[in-house]
């Protein structure tokens, strides 16, 4: 027999060690060669005053044998207690969530009855970056970074997900037609990516109306990869609409580190009470069967379980009079997909994982193309309560060496010159600045307008400087400019 595969196990809070002893029974009784490691997260770490709720010698473990098998843990209220799954994911590095949205009709109710859809989802960048600033007494913003290289990897782990796993399209999801920039980004490499796998169909959908399509029809979807956000919530939404939000495992996997969970929490309510429903961690628990290349436990665990949803076996949660057979605890759940090891499902699709090639492993970006960047002008983000022709006076006043004052926006419409006196106007305007002659500029002509800019009483917050990029504009123009 080979080698055992080390993973560090996590029993986590509230039903967490019960659901996690359900599924481990089941994964070893259906022949995983696997070497726990038990690590400690959660509630008592965080309550013995570490608040990130994971320790070193945890860390430890997770770096030797970089994959993580966690059950959900209680976050306590209050007191500055840090998410640990956002330190777990943005420390290992886990750059792509991986959920998968099946409806196992008729034995358990949904909308949707065929609907087998996976959310590819963007775990590290866009708003999630979490940079955050108070700039004026009216305005707040947040940085929506987008990263060629974070895209690259999350699309391109979409497309060798849907090869492997005999699917056949993948749908990317932004909001490209009001972020040019940004989803702009994410939308190109989609297709400069998509044109490299031919044998995969490829669309792209606005969010809005992909989302809505989403909600009504989701069979018409297969691999879908989004930005952060998008992702977060619509993953969320299609979890629900499968009817099984409780039955959801999902991957987080990184170049280095993979981390697998259920996508529920640790519902502190039903906890030592032997009801909860282990199925969405034992799911994950597949997930990783087939990262740690044994794709053949895999299938043994996940047709097992098939036949169990579809015998009836039920925990309370998706228990229904007339479908169930019988209502079970969270152990009896377990003997019955263990007794069942070896069997396939007959109404439901019986699951076949691709056996010759090997799981996704995470890949990295191609290398940086530097480009030729000349500064055109700099926009400067000021804070004024006053109106927008006091401000243009005010700032006209300002000697500007070689730059000239263009355009003030106001919330990215543009308010001078030649604005609607209908415009509200919050007290946080961006005033660009244009190299007076259509040259590129300098950092040392930025210097000298923030400097007389000061002088002259101007209260500027923050610059962001107009470049191009070989020619190409890397700035939005104001909206009706
Ligand atoms: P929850 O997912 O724990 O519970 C929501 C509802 O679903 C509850 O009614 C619960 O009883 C039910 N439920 C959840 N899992 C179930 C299962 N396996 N079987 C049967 N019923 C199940 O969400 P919540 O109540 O908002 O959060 C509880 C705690 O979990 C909080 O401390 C939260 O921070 C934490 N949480 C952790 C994770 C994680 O570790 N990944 C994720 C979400 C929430």
């Amino acid at each position: 027999m080979s080698e055992k595969t080390p993973i560090t196990v996590a029993y986590g809070d509230g039903i967490g060690p019960e659901i996690m002893d359900a599924s481990l029974r089941i994964i070893k009784a259906a022949g995983a060669n696997i070497d726990i490691e038990t690590i400690e997260i959660g509630e008592s770490v965080y309550l013995r005053g570490e608040t990130s709720g994971i320790e070193a010698s945890a860390w430890d473990s997770l770096r030797k044998t970089r994959v993580f098998y966690k059950a959900p843990i209680t976050t306590p209220q209050g007191g500055g207690y840090k998410s640990l799954n956002v330190t777990v994911r943005k420390t290992l590095g886990l750059y792509a969530n991986i959920r998968p949205c099946v409806s196992y009709s008729p034995f358990v109710r949904t909308k949707h009855p065929i609907m087998d859809t996976v959310i590819v989802r963007e775990n590290e960048e866009d708003l999630y970056a979490g940079i955050e600033h108070r700039q004026t007494d009216d305005v707040y913003q947040c940085l929506k970074l987008i990263s060629r290289p974070g895209s690259e990897k999350i699309i391109r782990y979409a497309f060798e997900y849907a090869v492997r796993n005999n699917r056949k399209k993948v749908t990317c999801f932004t909001k490209d037609n009001i972020m040019k920039l940004t989803d702009g980004l994410f939308h190109k490499i989609f297709d400069e990516i998509a044109a490299e796998y031919p044998q995969i169909e490829n669309e792209h959908w606005i969010v809005d109306i992909g989302a809505a399509k989403l909600a009504d029809t989701p069979e018409a979807f297969d691999v879908i990869v989004m930005p952060n956000l998008y992702g977060d919530i619509l993953s969320d939404v299609a979890a629900q609409i499968a009817g099984s939000v409780g039955l959801a495992g999902s991957a987080n996997i990184g170049e280095n580190f993979a981390m697998f969970e259920a996508i529920h929490g640790s519902a502190p309510r039903r906890a030592g009470q032997n009801m909860a429903n282990p199925s969405g961690l034992l799911l994950g628990g597949v997930l990783m069967m087939v990262h740690i290349g044994q794709p053949e436990v895999a299938e043994r665990i996940h047709n097992a379980w098939l036949k169990t949803m579809e015998d009836g076996i039920h925990t309370y949660d998706i228990y229904k009079e007339g479908v169930s057979t019988q209502k079970v605890g969270t152990s009896e759940f377990a003997d019955a997909v263990i007794a069942r090891l070896g069997q396939n499902p007959s109404t439901l699709k019986t699951v076949v994982y691709n056996k010759d090639a090997k799981a996704v492993k995470a890949m990295g970006a191609s290398p940086r193309k530097v480009a030729k960047k000349e500064t055109l002008g700099v926009d400067v983000f000021v804070h004024y309560a006053g109106t927008t022709d006091e401000l243009a006076a005010k700032l006209q006043a300002v000697p500007s060496g070689n730059l000239k004052l263009s355009m003030i926006s106001n919330r990215g419409l543009k308010v001078w010159p030649n604005g609607n006196p209908e415009t509200f106007c919050t007290d946080h305007w961006r005033c660009r600045y244009m190299g007076s002659d259509s040259n590129a500029i300098s950092h040392n002509d930025i210097v000298s307008i923030l400097d007389a800019c000061s002088k002259a009483g101007i209260d500027f917050i923050k610059t962001e400087n107009l470049c191009t990029f070989d020619g190409e504009y890397g700035f939005s123009m104001g909206q009706g400019q």
